[in-house]
């Protein structure tokens, strides 16, 4: 079933046209990869469906659960449940873990504005389960965010989105800039968190690690979608990855 479902969309920072009929669909359950060059359109993608501004989305719909979110106020968008880790990692580096991890209490419940039931939802997502999910944070759960490496700063700020039990998270690039490795960590978490129900939207440079876990792909080339296909179809269409992502 789909979960979100953007339809035609042209978003615009000021005169320039960035978005062009972009369409794509995240189903319920899934990680859905959305792959591209630099300057591809990916971030304004992310920030049209979370309703930051800019861009302004001139035309086409976005919609969650079936309800159109397209121009409502980033907030609301957040307390319906989407959820997005942007590509500057947003933690406090002077608060430790733990700190950093209450500072995302703001309850998709007791914020509700937009007038929606929303029963079933966990008021806030326990330490507990996101110290489950990053074993690395438990045991660091005292020390300055400042000090941590690239890779557990990044599971901090996943950490962070996912403390409001988001139905839809979406990760902005959260590969760039870690090392090999690393990146192996942060995916087994991203898997994991998909594993225990939370629908992903990973946007990424580095193809190579994101057909690895994901369900889905689309290609977005020049502010359009130019390839949608399983994960495995990707993987095996060499001329597609050469042409449209150089790998
Ligand atoms: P990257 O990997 O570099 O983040 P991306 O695929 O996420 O690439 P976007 O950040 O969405 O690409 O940028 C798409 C286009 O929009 C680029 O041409 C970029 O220069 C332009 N752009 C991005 N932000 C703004 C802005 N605030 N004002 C004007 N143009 C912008």
């Amino acid at each position: 079933m789909s979960l979100l479902t953007v339809e035609h969309v042209e978003a615009y920072y000021g005169e320039s046209h960035i978005l062009r009929d972009l369409s794509m669909e995240v189903d319920e359950g899934e990680i859905c990869a959305l792959l591209g060059r630099n300057g591809a359109g990916k971030t304004t993608t992310l920030r049209s469906i979370a309703g930051a501004r800019p861009p302004e989305v001139q035309s086409g719909s976005i919609t969650f659960r079936g309800d159109d979110i397209t121009a409502e106020p980033t907030e609301d968008i957040s307390i319906r449940g989407i959820g997005l880790v942007p590509e500057e990692r947003r933690v406090f580096s002077n608060l430790t873990v733990e700190e950093n991890l209450h500072l995302s209490e703001v309850s998709r419940n007791s914020s509700n504005t937009v007038g929606r039931e929303v029963p079933d939802l966990p008021d806030v997502r326990p330490l507990s389960e996101l110290y489950n999910a990053f074993p690395r944070l438990d045991e660091r759960q005292n020390q300055k965010a400042g000090t941590l490496s690239g890779g557990e700063q990044q599971m901090l700020a996943i950490a962070r989105a996912l403390r409001q039990a988001p139905d839809l998270l979406m990760l902005d690039e959260p590969y760039e800039g870690l090392a090999p490795q690393i990146i192996d960590d942060v995916e087994d978490a991203i898997a994991r968190i998909n594993d225990e129900g939370t629908t992903i939207l990973l946007v990424e440079q580095n193809a190579a690690a994101a057909i690895n876990i994901a369900d889905k792909c689309y290609i977005i080339d020049q502010g359009g979608i130019v390839f949608e296909g399983g994960a495995e179809e990707l993987r095996e269409d060499e001329e597609t990855r050469e042409r449209y992502l150089g790998v």
